[in-house]
């Protein structure tokens, strides 16, 4: 008696199971294929011919590659090529990769302005990665590309902790305070301000944060404005 009730439900589990790995399957088919596709149309690897600054190269199939999730000193404040520590920036992504063979990983958005967007390996060192650990570039978090953020993030506090590369540089514009919004809409990037930048005024007082430091900011995880770069640097 007991049997005959425990075989049902046990074909009738089989029959779950199986249509469940099926739907697992073609799930598993649909994530893959973006993948395929894009690997087939972008180089997953590639010469570089030209380092141009700390997270631009070029390759010699003439394919110019932006890393992602990182900024150099040079493009993150401003367009000036004059900024503190774009030559220090620069030199050290071209001993990382200038003449090697890399190996190029995408993320969910592959091109902006006419640049493939990628993670750049050299063997297993993982370059974007390497120039932030090291203080020659900031974690920046960019549109989609987000899958590399949790560890470029702790490489940034890393070298911001041990004041290495540009963390040992004073600020340029050392404010009395820095200022963020509580508000943050869904996938938004929260953004501190110095107290004199014109989108903190724009804050409503009960929606605002304050913080004393540039270093709580970051410790909240809030990210610098590109309006009034609190983080901006000089030479001492
Ligand atoms: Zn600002």
């Amino acid at each position: 008696m007991g049997d005959d009730v425990w075989i049902p439900a046990y074909a009738g589990m089989t029959e779950l199971k199986s249509r469940y790995i099926v739907k697992r399957l073609i799930l598993l088919v649909f994530l893959l294929l973006p993948g395929v596709l894009h690997s087939a149309d972008y180089p997953s690897q590639g010469v570089v011919k030209k380092v141009i600054d700390g997270d631009t190269i070029e390759l010699k199939s003439g394919d110019v590659v932006r890393y992602i999730g990182i900024d150099a000193p040079e493009t993150i404040y401003s367009r000036r090529m004059s900024e503190a520590f774009w030559k220090e920036a620069t030199e050290a992504n071209r001993e990382l990769v200038e003449g090697k063979t890399v190996r190029l990983e995408y993320d969910k958005q592959v091109k902006h302005d006419n640049r493939l967007l990628a993670y750049v390996y050299v063997g297993e060192i993982f370059v974007n990665g390497e120039l932030v650990r090291k203080g020659f570039a900031l974690y920046s978090p960019f549109g989609p590309n987000r899958s590399k953020d949790t560890l470029l993030f702790q490489y940034e506090n890393e070298a911001r902790k041990n004041r290495l590369g540009i963390w040992a540089l004073p600020l340029k514009n050392p404010s009395k305070g820095y200022i963020a919004s509580k508000i943050k809409k869904e996938g938004e990037i929260k953004k501190f301000h110095r107290i004199e930048c014109p989108h903190a005024g724009r804050i409503a007082n009960r929606n605002k944060v304050s913080f004393k430091s540039i270093d709580e900011a970051l410790d909240e995880g809030y990210r610098p404005c590109r309006t009034c770069n609190p983080l901006e640097r000089c030479y001492p």
